[in-house]
């Protein structure tokens, strides 16, 4: 890959590894390629650009879990912190079969960049032990945490790398991993992980925050672009932790919520879903099939309705260059991450969709997961409106700085947010200077 510094980078995911994403840009691919554009947007210094385009630590363990059946199996797991130049690394811990140490690392990327864009004291990283948590039990599973922490106890750390959950990973496991690491440390350390249960220092606000951060700046961009909020009809994909907070908070603001979906389909009601009843419905059945007060539409035909705000909330890779000249909605909110192809990033510019990218947009959760650290640093915890209040100062905060530098550049808030990203870690860089 080439960049305005003529510099070669090192690509650090494979291309042809999932095959869902064969005809276009991986998402992990599409995330190098902006932060490239970016860098190149900003006459990055090419030495610069060479630390930020590498990963600072990548741990490769192996972690032997004896089963349940008496049989011993070694697991392998990933912890990369790709940079800590404005804090420690921030990012989650996924459990899945297929992880890569590669796409570990581009999330960890992925981190640095989101933490960077709301200017919270963190760098990125991330974490993968490659399992099939759906087959351990969960003596098993907990056997697996203990081990894999204990092998990455020297990263780990409040002051250096801090874990929270992700695909298949929740507050127990981060119980597990807090458990682990006071165990070794002699006394308890809460701030190790965030994401945890509430009573053992986990946050008030933290369940809602993403949705709510999604809610926040919908409301910021409808009201830059002089749609009423009042009535503005909203249709979203993905109705789990972040598609419905989001979805029960945009009607709270006086938003239509015309129609959502899960993975059994979408449900529609031209006169706005009553989001109360859909939300028991879903506590009762877990999935929106059946809903009986509105009609059903396909997750694609969902994707193309007439509507202000499309929440994207479930899956990568939604919005390709197969549907996004289709896609009718004024402004995208990207709840979900990487739901947009580069390559469909360019039609909808053609289009004068206001896309408020992934990195600015679901960026509420981890601007809670500081909170949760902060908190748990001072030992002093806010109650749940002092959450939400500087939640919302800061994505509003965010969300302006992002189109200040979208219009002094001409770029999207897409690319936007990269230059304010990597200008904001570059800039730490420069001031700290090469330990050498
Ligand atoms: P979740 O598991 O709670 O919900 C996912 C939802 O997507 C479910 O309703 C599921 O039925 C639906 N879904 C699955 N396959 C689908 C399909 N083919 N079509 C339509 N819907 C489908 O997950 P979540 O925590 O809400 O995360 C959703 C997205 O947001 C992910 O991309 C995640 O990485 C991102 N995200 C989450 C957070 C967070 O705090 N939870 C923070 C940042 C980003």
């Amino acid at each position: 890959m080439s960049t305005g510094s003529g510099l070669d980078s090192r690509p650090i995911i494979r291309p042809d590894r999932d095959l869902r994403f064969a005809h276009e840009e991986h998402p992990l691919e599409a995330l190098m390629s902006r932060f490239d554009y970016a860098a190149e947007r900003l006459h990055l210094d090419p030495g610069l650009y060479k630390v930020l385009r590498n990963p600072e630590h990548q741990v490769i363990v192996s972690v032997p879990v004896l089963l349940d059946s008496g049989e011993t199996e070694v697991y392998t797991g990933y912890r990369v912190i790709y940079n800590s130049s404005r804090g420690p690394g921030k990012g989650g811990i996924r459990f899945r079969p297929d992880v890569t140490l590669d796409e570990v690392t581009a999330l960890a990327a992925w981190m640095t960049w989101k933490c960077a864009v709301v200017n919270i004291p963190f760098g990125g990283a991330k974490g993968g032990v490659v399992c099939d948590p759906s087959t351990m039990s969960v003596g098993e599973l907990e056997r697996l945490t203990r081990r894999y922490t204990s092998g990455i106890i020297d990263k780990l750390g409040p002051d250096s790398d801090v874990p929270a959950p992700d695909v298949n990973t929740n507050e127990r496991i981060m119980a597990w991993i807090m458990d682990t690491y006071s165990m070794h440390k002699r006394h308890t350390v809460n701030a190790v992980v965030t994401g945890k249960p509430i009573t053992m220092g986990g946050s008030l606000g933290r369940r809602e925050a993403t949705g709510r951060g999604c809610m926040i700046v919908t409301r910021a961009a409808l009201s830059r672009l002089g749609i009423p909020l009042q009535g503005a009809r909203a249709v979203v994909q993905g109705f789990g932790n972040v598609g419905s907070i989001a979805a029960q908070m945009m009607h709270e603001q006086g938003m239509s919520i015309h129609a959502v979906s899960d993975h059994t389909g979408g449900i529609i009601n031209e006169k706005g879903l009553d989001v109360t009843g859909v939300m028991a419905w879903l506590k009762e059945h877990r999935v929106l099939e059946g809903y009986p007060n509105a009609d059903s539409i396909s997750n694609e035909d969902l994707m193309e309705l007439e509507c202000d705000v499309l929440v994207p909330a479930a899956l990568e890779h939604v919005i390709t260059m197969k549907n996004a000249e289709r896609i009718k909605a004024r402004v995208i909110c990207e709840g979900a991450n990487g739901p947009t192809s580069a390559r469909a990033d360019k039609i909808l510019d053609a289009k004068g969709v206001f896309v408020i990218p992934d990195i600015l947009a679901n960026a509420g959760g981890v601007t809670v997961s500081y909170f949760e650290w902060v908190q748990d640093r001072g030992g002093y915890f806010w109650d749940e409106d002092t959450v939400n209040e500087r939640l919302e100062k800061i994505m509003e905060r965010s969300f302006h700085e992002v189109c200040t530098m979208a219009e002094q550049h001409g770029v999207s808030l897409r690319i936007a947010s990269y230059m304010l990203a990597i200008e904001r870690v570059a800039a730490v860089h420069r001031l700290r200077g090469m330990y050498a």
